[in-house]
């Protein structure tokens, strides 16, 4: 099928209210403008360079969403134009964004990155660590971010039910920090959970937003 075809499918598939995310790592600027045609306009990216690179070269009304890992020093590249920052794990990177977003007079929207799934591997903070950093007042001194929700990856495995099991406790976590937790800096009304492989799990149990990449651009090469 045609990434317009794809799009189009996986689009009729979801609920209104969640946002599908184009996931366009690694693919060439055609097959972005491919889905763009179709009227796809929220993408996301995985490296803070090749996003860069991407969002000079094609249409200025795409939102960029950092899906991947941040590392501090590269957010300057992104800061001017970056629509919503899935990906962080740390206080520091949280300084950052808000220093880089300052400069160029913006506020950008972050969702924190929780550890849910069991393999030690992926990043992000676990719930005392969460709970820490939204009732600080160290964060109350950022005017330039806006915590608008929380993101996590399921445990890459084949059982649905740890899956499950991974996707609930993040949605009752967020239901649970979005009424305790409401001002100006944290404003939580994006859960983002859903890839390829665990999407349609993933709004079954309370996702609002999906990072979809080889279902909608075929499968990735990585050289
Ligand atoms: C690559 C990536 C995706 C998309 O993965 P697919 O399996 O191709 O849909 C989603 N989220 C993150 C964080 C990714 O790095």
């Amino acid at each position: 099928m045609s990434i317009k075809e794809n799009l189009n499918h996986i689009k009729s598939s979801l609920p209104e209210n969640v946002t599908l995310v184009a996931v366009s790592k690694t693919k060439p600027d055609a097959a972005i403008l491919e889905a763009y045609e179709a009227g796809q306009r929220i993408f996301g990216e995985n490296k803070i360079q090749e996003m860069t690179t991407k969002w000079e070269n094609l249409p200025k009304d795409i939102q960029w969403h950092m899906i991947g890992h941040v590392q501090r020093n590269k957010v300057k590249y992104m800061a001017p134009f970056v629509n919503l920052i899935h990906g962080i794990d740390s206080f520091r990177l949280l300084k950052e964004v808000d220093k880089q977003a300052q400069k160029h007079d913006r506020v950008i929207d972050c969702l924190l990155q929780i550890h849910i799934a069991r393999e030690e591997s992926k990043f992000g903070f676990d719930e005392a660590e969460l709970m820490a950093l939204l009732s600080g007042k160290e964060i109350k001194d950022l005017k330039h971010i806006r915590i608008v929700g929380l993101m996590g990856m399921a445990t890459f495995t084949e059982n649905k039910q740890t899956i499950i099991e991974e996707f609930t406790g993040l949605k009752v976590l967020f239901d649970r920090i979005a009424e305790t937790y409401s001002d100006e800096r944290i404003q939580m009304n994006t859960l983002s959970m859903g890839m390829s492989g665990d999407y349609k799990i993933a709004v079954a149990h309370g996702s609002n937003m999906v990072r979809i990449g080889s279902s909608i651009f075929g499968d990735r090469i990585y050289n």
